[in-house]
């Protein structure tokens, strides 16, 4: 995600944010890679447009890839996040009033039936929101073998301008469906969700989806768009094929014009409304995955949809797709998020890791990645070091006044998004101190090792997911030096930042 609490990390915000304190493969898949050892998802998706719902089939083939028998399965269900009395809601207070511009508003997620083979199965919505479906399994899954659940399940939409739910110009479909945790160690992921970040881990999966709506909508989505049918009453029918993705998303709009451009095997499309230098948004898009193919590596993915929409924050990401906001100060932002969403499609989307647990290892290296991208393509007139010499000043700020106000302030990277206390805390570690920590990476080990590192830190992970320790030990191993005590410095809270005069 990109969050806006920049122009560019401004005291004032700071100040502001403080008392709140108190208050309150379809892309083909191109590279050498197997799809077939992963989940499969068949989702089949009604729009009714008159009460923002959507009825849905999902048909899940699940392959227990753990190391025991499963007994059951567990899936996040994050519509729960946006439900009447969630605890852990989708927006900060800070962010109440852009979030919900026509007032409060409430989504949901409501189960008919979940079955397997006709047989209708056990099931438990669990945690503080309900947040987790807990399906018992009709006997023991053994390791390496498959079941196919089915279930049907109405979704309402909020609205609200975030990832899940409907604004003025378009609805946004992020985290609506049922995605299977992550399992680590014998034991499933359960995370809440949070207003800091996102608060997202998953695994690659395949996707076939079906979604049917009022034909005067447009359809943005992960993955290729394979057919289109004509219904009654007005309706389109789109199927769309993703394969070895980590998710799935989409928007709809009334109002959106396209602009495509090939670049080698990927065909990068712009989903826009409002937007006078179209054609310089589009080549933005183009520029950034032509930079980033050549700097970290190839995208291995046929398609990727840079999508304006509402949404609260600058951005978020998603495989193949990324939202840009409608909402954004100025042209200069507008661009700066395109190429952060971009760049997490390498950190995030083919190399991943969990953004709950440790979101400073997609989001700071994103961040960097983005003022890598400046340096690279000189015509947008902003220069890498200056970037660095911002977030640094900036940062000192934030340490210093939050220091000054709470008598301490924790640096530390190891904490997980529920453990910050405020969105601008999370933002200055994930984002601002991570970024300077991959800056002086590059100083430290120079640049011929740090740009071989990133390579190889992408080669060896691609389409997996990484802890802190695969990343240390790619730049370890790559660079050919003993990095464990910088780097602890670094993510533990113990460096000490200073800009020299
Ligand atoms: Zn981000």
């Amino acid at each position: 995600m990109k969050n806006i609490i920049n122009k560019k990390y401004s005291l004032i915000i700071l100040i502001l944010a403080i008392t709140f304190l108190f208050g309150g493969c379809s892309g083909e898949y191109l590279i050498n890679h197997t799809s077939q050892n992963l989940n499969n998802y068949v989702i089949d998706a009604v729009l009714n447009e008159d009460d923002y719902t959507l009825d849905i089939t999902q048909m899940i083939q699940y392959k227990n890839l753990s190391n025991k028998s499963l007994n059951n399965l567990k899936f996040n269900l994050y519509p729960k996040a946006f439900a009447k009395g969630a605890t852990n809601k989708p927006v900060s207070s800070l962010n109440e009033q852009k979030a919900y511009p026509n007032g409060k508003s409430y989504g949901d997620i409501e189960f008919f039936n979940v079955s397997s083979k006709g047989q209708a199965l056990t099931y438990t919505l669990e945690e503080i929101d309900k947040n987790i479906l807990n399906i018992t399994l009709p006997q023991s899954l053994n390791m390496g073998y498959s079941i196919n659940i089915e279930m049907q399940y109405k979704l309402t939409l909020p609205n609200i301008n975030h990832r899940f739910g409907y604004g003025n110009n378009a609805i946004n479909l992020g985290n609506f469906y049922p995605i299977a945790c992550v399992i680590e160690d014998g034991e499933f992921v359960i995370q809440p969700y949070s207003s800091n970040g996102d608060p997202f881990y998953s695994n690659l999966s395949n996707y076939l989806v079906n979604i049917s709506y009022p034909s005067d909508f447009s359809l943005a989505t992960t993955g290729m768009q394979t057919n289109n049918k004509d219904l009654e009453d007005n309706y389109t029918k789109t199927t769309v094929k993703a394969k070895c993705v980590r998710d799935f998303a989409a928007v709809l709009s009334k109002k959106f014009e396209v602009k495509k451009e090939k670049v080698g095997a990927t065909e990068v499309a712009y989903y826009y409304y409002d937007d006078e230098q179209a054609d310089a948004s589009l080549n933005t898009a183009v520029k950034a995955l032509k930079t980033f193919n050549e700097m970290i590596g190839k995208y291995p993915y046929k398609t990727l949809s840079v999508v304006k929409t509402n949404f609260v924050h600058g951005g978020m990401e998603y495989p193949n797709l990324v939202y840009i906001s409608e909402n954004l100060n100025n042209y200069e932002d507008y661009t700066n998020v395109i190429v952060h969403e971009i760049a997490h499609q390498w950190w995030y989307g083919v190399v991943g890791n969990n953004a709950y647990a440790n979101g400073w290892m997609d989001e700071g290296l994103t961040e960097y990645t983005t003022a890598l991208f400046y340096e690279f393509n000189k015509e947008y007139n902003i220069k890498k070091d200056d970037v660095i010499k911002n977030a640094l000043t900036s940062y000192n700020m934030f340490t210093e006044v939050y220091e000054q106000i709470f008598g301490s302030v924790d640096t530390s990277l190891t904490r997980t998004l529920g453990q910050y206390k405020t969105e601008p805390e999370y933002v200055y570690m994930a984002y601002v101190k991570s970024m300077l920590m991959f800056d002086n990476l590059r100083t430290v080990i120079g640049d011929k090792k740090f740009f071989k590192s990133l390579k190889y830190y992408y080669n060896k992970n691609r389409m997996q997911n990484v802890t802190p320790s695969n990343l240390i030990e790619c730049f370890k191993k790559s660079s050919n030096r003993k990095l464990e005590s910088w780097f602890d410095s670094w993510i533990s809270g113990k460096v000490i930042i200073k800009e020299l005069n």
